[in-house]
């Protein structure tokens, strides 16, 4: 059974009764509608102290959009949603409304399916002070290879010699640092393989 198919729950009319007398009521809100107002609808889901006056036909209507998702039990709203996705989005000639309340429905088990069905990501090992320190100093990043290592090393001796630099004194100093950083994670590596 495809969910278009299904109605609503009818209400049964003895369950109208109308709010205020016919003489009270202004006219209908549907437009081109004759009938006097004697029934009280909420606007909207979010406007629910918001009314509108409707004649007994009209308010049946109204409500029969209110009602339809109501209707439905978990294994139609799961049809829906797999029809949904795979293309076969039913085609409705029904206040946007509906449509919309359909879109939102939709979206919202859809992504709690997604969810549910991600696996969780596995967590990356924690990185002790000294270790981030020295990966920061090298300007390397984890997880490394020796050989990345390596060419890191290379990379920030050059920089940082003492013999190029003519004795500057914070350039021996990063040097010291640089070397004691690739000492680290040298051993590290060293550690993690063995
Ligand atoms: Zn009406």
């Amino acid at each position: 059974m495809s969910v278009q198919d299904k109605k609503p729950a009818k209400k049964k009319r003895g369950e109208y009764v109308p709010h205020i007398p016919e003489e009270e009521a202004r006219p209908c809100q549907v437009e081109g509608c004759c009938e006097a107002g004697t029934y009280k609808a909420p606007k909207s889901r979010d406007e629910l102290h918001e009314y509108r006056w409707f004649c007994l036909e009209h308010v049946r209507e109204h409500n029969k959009q209110w009602d339809y998702f109501a209707g439905l039990g978990s294994d139609e709203i799961e049809e829906f949603v797999r029809d949904a996705v795979t293309g076969h989005r039913p085609t409705w000639d029904r206040e946007s409304h509906i449509r919309e309340q359909y879109f939102k429905l939709h979206d919202a088990l859809y992504e709690f399916v997604a969810g549910a069905a991600k696996p969780a990501s596995p967590a990356p090992p924690p990185l002790n002070a000294k270790l981030r320190k020295s990966l920061a100093t090298l300007d390397i990043e984890y997880p490394y290879t020796e050989q990345e290592l390596k060419v890191q090393y290379r990379v920030m001796v050059k920089k940082y010699h003492p013999d190029v630099n003519k004795g500057d004194k914070k350039s021996e100093e990063a040097f010291k640092q640089v070397t004691a950083a690739y000492n680290h994670l040298s051993d590290h590596i060293k550690n993690a393989t063995s």
